[in-house]
């Protein structure tokens, strides 16, 4: 038995962006653009965002104050403006951080005020059909400019307070119309490139091996790990080439839509601890823990282990199972070297006052993958 639930519309295709407006028009006339701050390289996108809606008649409050693992405060400015305008609907143009932002906004949208204590504490099962937060909820429209964090298709938002990274899960929170357009990946840094792509390489393993997989969510997912492993190596040696983007946009969405059925695994919620305390990207600090976590897990599910290690390495086929699962590691070590992902959290500058404190989150004991032992050695490993 198992459910499958995807309400997101996707229209994808290079160019696909010229179909902004039309796409825009039915939610209303006044939209508020959520991004981050509007200089090179994106102030061009953003720029021809604003002229692509204004010629349709749509004003555009532009809200471009978000920053990479947005902040409770980052919101609360973005759900007072969008509240002092009355708009009609929200458009996030940027990566996870400003979808995130733009999903809380869209959320809460007629509140009087956010209430983060009852988001974080309340919202926290990513399947549990939570009724609506407020009869204002406005429409969500998302154009991803990275090709990782699958947010354009997931009930999830993560959004930072103080030193912990949260992650609030809300049916309402799905996009209802997302436009993903390769070309606007061109611009994207080489670095965020490797770490963005490798988001959506832990989006579709975690949700494989979780027990909760299906054949949905298992087809999705093997076919985005093998988009990710042919395809990012080159993007982060040539960025600009359009087949790597695409093929990158599709394992994005692919990995976001098993994510958002399956759910993650051991590295997600420890990434978010990490993330919290030292700011390293979501992608780098899933790279950071993926190691040891494969170390300490591939005999658990050796099946499915042996099946990812083939997609790295097709002489994998004509080895017995167990000796596969067990090379995903090598495998895995070798790719993360060749991404320049392969990190220790003492490379990023992470002192051990700060791993005693990751060690010692009490998140840590409630985690449903493994003893608090387990998971701390799985961190110790990755310092
Ligand atoms: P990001 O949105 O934080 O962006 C990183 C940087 O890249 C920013 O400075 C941004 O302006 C820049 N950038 C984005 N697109 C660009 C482009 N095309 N050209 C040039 N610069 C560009 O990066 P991200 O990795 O997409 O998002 C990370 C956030 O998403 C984290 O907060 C993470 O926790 C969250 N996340 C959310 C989900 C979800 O399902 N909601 C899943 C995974 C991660």
């Amino acid at each position: 038995m198992f459910n499958y639930f995807q309400p997101s519309k996707i229209h994808f295709g290079q160019g696909m962006l010229e179909k902004l407006a039309k796409i825009s028009s039915k939610y209303g006339d006044r939209c508020m653009l959520v991004t981050t701050p509007n200089v090179e390289p994106l102030d061009k996108l953003f720029g021809r965002v604003k002229n692509l809606l204004s010629s349709e008649g749509i004003e555009v409050i532009h809200f471009d104050k978000v920053l990479p693992n947005p902040t409770v405060e980052i919101v609360n400015e973005g759900f007072k403006l969008a509240a002092e305008h009355k708009v009609d609907f929200i458009l996030a143009v940027g990566g996870g951080s400003s979808i995130d932002t733009a999903k809380i906004i869209a959320l809460t949208n007629g509140l009087e005020s956010i209430d983060w204590d009852n988001l974080f504490s309340n919202y926290t099962n990513p399947f549990e059909n939570y009724s609506p937060l407020s009869e204002y909820k406005l429409p969500l429209i998302v154009v991803p400019t990275t090709s990782g964090t699958g947010s354009q298709v997931t009930q999830a938002a993560v959004i930072t307070k103080g030193l912990e990274k949260n992650t609030i899960f809300h049916p309402n929170n799905f996009s209802n119309e997302c436009i993903i357009d390769p070309e606007l990946m061109k611009t994207l840094p080489l670095k965020i490139t490797a770490s963005t792509g490798f988001d959506a390489f832990t989006h579709a393993f975690e949700s494989y091996i979780n027990k909760r997989a299906s054949v949905f969510t298992d087809i999705q997912g093997i076919k985005a790990m093998k988009l990710v492993i042919e395809n990012l190596p080159k993007a982060v040696m040539d960025g600009q080439n359009l087949e790597y983007r695409e093929n990158l946009a599709i394992a994005d969405s692919l990995a976001g839509c098993s994510l958002a059925n399956s759910g993650a695994s051991t590295p997600h919620p420890l990434s978010e601890i990490i993330g919290g305390i030292t700011n390293i990207s979501h992608g780098e600090s899933l790279a950071v823990v993926f190691p040891a976590f494969v170390k300490w897990s591939w005999n658990n599910n050796i099946t499915k282990f042996a099946k990812v290690a083939r997609q790295f390495n097709k002489e994998l086929y004509k080895a017995e199972d167990r000796e596969a699962a067990e090379a995903l590691y090598d495998e895995l070590v070798k790719f993360l070297k060749i991404i320049g992902l392969y990190k220790t959290l003492k490379d990023f500058g992470v002192t051990e006052k700060q791993l005693e404190e990751i060690l010692q989150c009490p998140i840590l004991g409630f985690l449903p993958f493994g003893s608090k032992e387990e998971l701390q050695d799985i961190i110790r490993s990755s310092y």
